[in-house]
């Protein structure tokens, strides 16, 4: 008998970086949580010169940086290929969060060795759990493209979104991921921004998951999927008593451009026009005033400032008013490696 795959906190890394940068907020799908805000991140898409420029005002090739470029849907900015190979050349491990449609031929204009990872979004096992949250025939031209992609040898990854929707089918994912040849498996947990903070889905299902049953379902899932030979990250979410608390905006360096210029250091903020920083005629330039990165230092018994201040509801609080969990920094993960990686 195997040992089961054990969990392990992922550390913030000191000297890594993560550049989440939206080439445009246009999509094809409307997905029911989607948290593209064009009010907040406007609604151009970026081109190529500029996008070239601000990939050099974030580039340091002496230090692992980590781009991820996003939209929107970043297939269907016309110079994609360009961008990502420009990206390579100034030593950036470049990963691509698709939506599944591929547009512009991305598979045949770009070789697996100009991408480090192409990541796809789905959020159920099959059309019929998948489809009612990001649209109808989803299901089929996503795992149609990640086979081609797996096929053509490219690393794929691929996001699963859980909410009150969906995580009752987590545990048929691994199975799947198996079989598409799929490496690596986000499980991100639904933020209360964009769609989901707007509106309520329709009956008596919520978003959000109630911390027992992430708790219940999330690692076990994982621990599955890393018995097939996955590789699987998972946000932390509730810290254990003895960890120590620690925010990614003051211990490690991500940020996240929009195409108005936008950069904000945590993700939670970005529906509120309080980033740290933003790009002025291709210039960086840090935002002074009451902005996200004021908050950052602040302690509190409920762990993460923001969450406490955008998401109260995610809280319980025992009757002498102590908070039941902590709530990590959102940026904190948990992976688990098969144990062949
Ligand atoms: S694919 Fe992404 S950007 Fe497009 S609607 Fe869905 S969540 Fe939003
Ligand atoms: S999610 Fe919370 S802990 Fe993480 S960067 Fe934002 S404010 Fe800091």
């Amino acid at each position: 008998m195997t040992a089961a795959p054990l969990a392990r906190t992922v550390d913030f890394q000191p000297g890594e970086r993560n550049v989440f940068f939206h080439l445009l907020t246009a999509c094809n799908l409307a997905c029911r949580h989607c948290y593209i805000n064009p009010a907040q991140h406007g609604a151009a898409t970026l081109p190529l010169a500029t996008v070239l420029q601000w990939l050099k005002l974030f580039a340091r090739p002496e230090r692992q940086t980590n781009l991820i470029l996003l939209g929107g849907e970043p297939t269907l900015h016309p110079d994609l290929a360009a961008v990502i190979q420009a990206a390579k050349s100034m030593r950036y491990a470049v990963t691509v969060d698709s939506n599944g449609y591929l547009f512009h031929d991305l598979l045949d204009r770009i070789t697996p060795k100009e991408l480090d990872y192409l990541s796809f979004s789905l959020d159920g096992p099959d059309a019929t759990v998948n489809d009612p949250i990001r649209g109808e025939g989803v299901f089929a031209i996503c795992t149609g493209n990640i086979r081609r992609a797996v096929a053509q040898g490219f690393n794929t990854s691929l996001i699963y979104t859980v909410s009150g929707l969906n995580i009752e089918h987590l545990h048929r994912m691994p199975a799947l991921l198996a079989d598409l040849g799929v490496r690596r498996f986000f499980i991100q947990v639904i933020g209360l921004r964009g769609n989901p903070a707007a509106h309520k889905p329709d009956g008596a299902v919520n978003w959000q998951v109630e911390p027992a049953q992430w708790l219940s379902v999330v690692p076990r899932v994982a621990a599955e999927a890393a018995r097939l030979g996955i590789h699987v990250i998972y946000p932390k979410v509730y810290l254990d008593p003895a960890e120590v608390f620690q925010c990614a905006g003051i211990v490690a360096e991500n940020f996240f451009i929009f195409p108005n210029g936008r950069v904000y250091q945590c993700p939670l903020c970005e529906d509120h026009p309080i980033h740290s920083y933003e790009i002025k005629d291709n210039q960086l330039l840090h935002r002074d005033g009451l902005n996200e990165d004021r908050f950052f230092p602040l302690t509190i018994p409920e762990g993460c400032v923001m969450n406490r201040l955008l998401q109260p509801d995610n809280i319980a609080y025992h009757p002498d008013g102590s908070p039941v969990h902590r709530i990590s920094c959102c940026l904190l993960k948990q992976e688990i490696r098969p144990a062949a990686l």
